[in-house]
């Protein structure tokens, strides 16, 4: 946890200059101006790659490891723009306005439509830290379950200009770019409620926003580790063929699934065992190590949090959801919506 707190206590301070920075700028109206990035952060700098995962479907690949190297310019999370016919819709906004102009003044190099939609894929803070970009140009921003509640009470402290969506989705959602359908469906496990991932028909590919961290330990302080595998089984189930492109991590497909579902079986079963062997959350933490099959993981920063969740879920055995957010506000403000 050690490492956690001293890279979140380091985002706080660049985002409190951020937010100095960003304050003393005038907020440009869409229809006046073309969105430009701030000239200081590019793609280059951010340590984002631009993808084209399926016609008219591009990734803004996310290639940090955690911490970041930057927590202002780097960018920590993967954004998804999906062009149709008639306009265009982006999933998540990195954690500030200038990253989130990034991505906007990035569509404008890849298509001549308009974006129409903003979606959050969930409430944590480097996933929509950058909505105010999005809400200065008129955008409607999407998110779903009590996101606006999180918002609004747990990035508030975080993220003082913390912008929460303005459209509440609940259920399974179509919407349509001109011809081309995204389907956006509820699932759960890894933010308390507000997990939402997007589904593209024509050219089968799913995001997943955090349900998924490819080749890279998962942030688990909010998830739900049983819940969490019994839906990475139906993700992976309903959409056995997509392509996958996940909230951190390199784009693939259900294998990555099964992988993570695979990892947090392993933690169950650690867990189980301290149980079994009666030790304190210290021993169990001391004791234990990662397995073999995540040693080149990215995130490895997390281990010792993911250790201390499923002492909490699995050993002792508080998984209900007023546990979990017991546990989850009893973190630090700085650790809680990363
Ligand atoms: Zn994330």
């Amino acid at each position: 946890m050690k490492q956690l707190r001293r890279w979140a206590l380091g985002l706080i301070i660049a985002l409190a200059a951020l937010v100095g920075v960003v304050g003393l700028q005038a907020p440009t109206p869409a229809q006046d101006a073309p969105v430009q990035a701030p000239p200081e952060v590019t793609l280059e700098i951010a340590g984002l790659t631009v993808e084209e995962v399926a016609e008219g479907v591009y990734t803004l690949v996310a290639s940090t490891d955690f911490p970041p190297a930057d927590f202002v310019t780097t960018a920590i999370c993967n954004v998804t723009i999906v062009v149709g016919s008639d306009g265009v819709l982006i999933l998540d906004t990195f954690q500030n306005a200038a990253l989130a102009n990034l991505a906007f003044a990035t569509v404008a190099t890849l298509t001549d439509q308009p974006i129409r939609y903003v979606v959050d894929t969930h409430y944590h803070f480097d996933h929509s830290g950058g909505n105010a970009a999005a809400e200065v140009l008129g955008l409607p921003i999407l998110g779903r379950g009590p996101i606006r509640e999180f918002m609004l009470t747990r990035n508030q402290e975080l993220d003082p200009t913390v912008t929460p969506p303005s459209v509440v989705v609940n259920g399974t959602w179509d919407v349509w770019l001109g011809d081309r359908q995204v389907q956006l469906v509820e699932f759960e496990g890894h933010s308390g409620g507000t997990d939402l991932v997007a589904y593209i028909p024509d050219v089968d590919v799913l995001v997943t926003g955090d349900m998924l961290f490819a080749e890279r330990l998962p942030y688990l302080a909010d998830g739900n580790i049983r819940v969490w595998q019994d839906n990475l089984a139906m993700l992976a189930e309903t959409y056995s063929t997509a392509t996958v492109i996940p909230g951190h991590g390199p784009v693939g497909d259900r294998t990555n699934l099964d992988n993570l579902k695979g990892y947090l079986s392993t933690l169950e079963t650690l867990a189980l065992q301290w149980q079994e062997q009666g030790l304190s959350l210290e021993q169990a933490l001391e004791q234990a190590s990662l397995p073999e099959p995540y040693a080149s993981y990215g995130f490895q920063g997390m281990f010792s949090g993911n250790v201390e969740v499923a002492y909490q879920q699995i050993t002792l055995g508080h998984d209900d959801a007023a546990s979990i957010r017991t546990y989850f506000q009893a973190q630090a403000p700085e650790l809680q919506a990363l």
